[in-house]
């Protein structure tokens, strides 16, 4: 596709500006005058919308067809949400709105909504109270690992490490790192699961806490998880549980009630929030009793005659974590999602979300190697190294499901997989185009007995053909100049 500035006619006008109404002014100063001329592309209105037009129609998006990219959750996010955010009432709340002064009330409902979700959040995970300020996922990590720091250092101590097994998500061990632990890495069992033999071993007094993904990057439950926890306790340590993709579990088992101290969930994967694009997310992290004094400030609270309020007093608290109060629109499509679907309905998408996956591991399990041979939660994670003996290998599988109009699975993640293909079709996706999927899925696999290189030269029908992916990370020509 050729750029807008190519596509330049000398002349070619799509506005007209108005006649000045103010006198015009001689003598801008010469130091903010243009050395160079400005190189505007000159266009239509009908070139600029053609162009725009077509350029997002190179997008793929869930809008567009299904996007089984693993452990991102890349479900349908319904309209209804984008509806309420926008409300005017909500659209133009200012963050300094006094919340009570002056006899002003005007922030109240967006504080209720806070409180209220937070409300919810609780009820889901079995945890004391949330913090609704992280916003991200690997924020909410963060912050959890901050607060757990917090609950050593009140009790007199510093200790040095968090455990993470090598299932878990990556930003798991970047995020205690970047809150000053040491991270220990334990390996996987032959069950998909934490060694709990190397897991024994490695913890100590100088434990401060055991992170886990759960379910795993290998979309794994771990059975042993009870045990885990109190064995962390035995030794003061506290456990974390990354509840990102919370659709796997949601209204089925509480972490709370499973003995973690801290949890994140990521508000745009299993509470509807398109994202995908680097947008807006939100990370809430909730916290068992012992460690709601040290969450960030401010927090929305309720006072008995039914008024909301903004609580800064804590002189506990791990202090500001985000500016305001978090990404509100994200909470407040969280909390529209929750109310309309209800307690059974989130109930359904868990069940969804872990049925759909499931269907796709037991049809593809005789084309692909299963990385572990088990039942799987939200999603189920393949290996193409039976397809490696001919010469395919994950990325021309990915590559061509871009040509049949599917978004890859996310590949080469989690690492411990060889050549892994990670699958998460999600709750949202109807039985025909998961079908398809799989029948694009069984004729790669096939392709790759028959004819290889109709994978390995894949894509063919996409504007952009199959990269050299080193001089596309090393040599980019990302600028525009004139000729
Ligand atoms: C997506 C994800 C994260 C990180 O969330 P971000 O919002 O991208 O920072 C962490 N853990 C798991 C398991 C995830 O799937």
């Amino acid at each position: 596709m050729r750029l807008i500035y190519e596509k330049s006619v000398k002349g070619r006008r799509g506005f007209k500006l108005p006649q000045p109404d103010v006198p015009e002014q001689e003598g801008i100063p010469a130091k903010f005058s243009r050395k160079h001329k400005a190189n505007l592309p000159e266009a239509s209105e009908l070139d600029v919308i053609r162009h725009f037009t077509n350029l997002s129609c190179m997008n793929f998006s869930v809008d567009n067809n299904f996007y089984p990219l693993g452990s991102c959750t890349m479900k349908y996010n319904p309209k209804f949400t984008e509806k309420i955010v926008k409300i005017e009432g909500f659209l133009e709340l200012h963050p300094l709105i006094p919340q009570l002064l002056g006899g002003g009330r005007l922030a109240q409902g967006a504080l209720e909504i806070i409180y209220n979700t937070e409300k919810l959040l609780c009820e889901i995970t079995g945890m004391k109270a949330f913090t609704m300020q992280p916003l991200a996922g690997a924020h909410g990590e963060l912050t959890g690992a901050m607060l757990i720091a917090a609950y050593h250092k009140n009790k007199g101590c510093r200790r040095r490490h968090i455990i993470v097994p090598d299932s878990s998500h990556g930003t798991n061990p970047a995020s205690a790192a970047i809150a000053g632990y040491d991270v220990i890495i334990i390996k996987t069992d032959k069950d998909g699961c934490m060694d709990i033999k190397e897991f024994k071993q490695k913890l100590n007094k100088d434990t401060a806490a055991v992170m886990l993904t759960c379910p795993n990057t290998l979309g794994l439950f771990n059975t042993r998880i009870k045990e885990i926890t109190g064995l962390a306790h035995s030794v003061g340590a506290l456990v974390y549980y990354d509840g990102a993709n919370l659709n796997a579990i949601m209204g089925k088992c509480r972490p709370g009630d499973i003995g973690f101290d801290v949890v994140h969930l990521n508000l745009h994967k299993t509470f509807a929030t398109p994202h995908g694009g680097g947008g807006p997310g939100a990370g809430p992290v909730g916290v068992s009793g012992s460690l709601v004094k040290f969450l960030p400030i401010s927090r929305v609270m309720k006072r008995p005659g039914g008024v909301f309020y903004l609580n800064y007093n804590n002189k506990e608290s791990i202090g500001y974590i985000a500016p305001f109060y978090g990404n509100f629109a994200v909470i407040l499509k969280a909390y529209a999602y929750m109310l309309i679907l209800g307690k059974d309905g989130l109930i359904k998408a868990s069940e969804y979300a872990v049925l759909n996956a499931n269907y796709i591991l037991s049809r593809l399990k005789d084309y692909y190697k299963l990385a572990f041979n088990r039942r799987c939660m939200h999603e189920c994670v393949f290996s193409a190294s039976r397809q490696t003996e001919k010469g395919v290998h994950a990325l021309d599988i990915a590559k061509y499901l871009i040509d049949k109009g599917f978004h890859p699975p996310t590949i080469y993640f989690p690492l411990i997989v060889k050549e892994a293909m990670m699958i998460e079709p999600t709750e949202t996706e109807p039985k025909e185009t998961i079908d398809g999927f799989i029948d694009t899925m069984i004729e790669a696999a096939k392709l790759a007995e028959t004819d290889p290189e109709k994978l390995t030269t894949a894509p063919r029908t996409m504007p952009v053909k199959r990269l050299d992916e080193t001089k596309a990370a090393r040599d980019l020509n990302l600028r525009w100049k004139p000729t």
